[in-house]
């Protein structure tokens, strides 16, 4: 159990320490520094997978990665808080702006989900980093095969 943050932009300055990644990443999210232990991994534009940022050496290939992509909302941030309730809700941060995306209600605070009854892009962010199978009808692979297959 635990909360889930995926986060766009946070700017993380080239030469950074796990450690200092931690600290900022505890004063962006503002979350409690005595009941966490935070595990963090990024999203890879492959599929979307999540890769693990665990010692100095991943850091570093990261913000390689990171400083050679102008666009800011690649390899978005995610952030597991452990200690808290509820893993299928998410607070997504980008453009300044925070949203909390309930997969299981199938909701998010911009409306648009529920409207829509189609993940908006935060919903799809968190759904695809989930790889939660009931979204990808409205993903990429918008096959007949795996529309049925859900
Ligand atoms: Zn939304």
């Amino acid at each position: 159990m635990g909360r889930s943050f995926l986060a766009f932009g946070i700017l993380v300055p080239f030469g950074c320490k796990c450690i200092e990644l931690a600290d900022m990443i505890i004063s962006t999210l503002k979350i409690d520094k005595r009941d966490l232990s935070l595990k963090i991994d990024y999203v890879s534009h492959i599929e979307m997978s999540l890769i693990r940022i665990s010692n100095g050496s991943s850091l570093q290939f990261y913000l390689e990665l990171k400083h050679r992509d102008i666009c800011i909302t690649t390899f978005a941030l995610h952030i597991n808080v452990v200690s808290s309730s509820n893993e299928f809700l998410y607070e997504v941060i980008a453009d300044g702006t925070k949203n909390i995306v309930d997969l299981t209600r199938m909701i998010c605070t911009c409306n648009q989900f529920q409207k829509a009854g189609v993940p908006c892009q935060r919903g799809l962010a968190v759904a695809g980093e989930k790889k939660d199978q009931r979204y990808n009808y409205c993903s990429r692979y918008n096959t007949k095969e795996t529309y049925l297959a859900t």
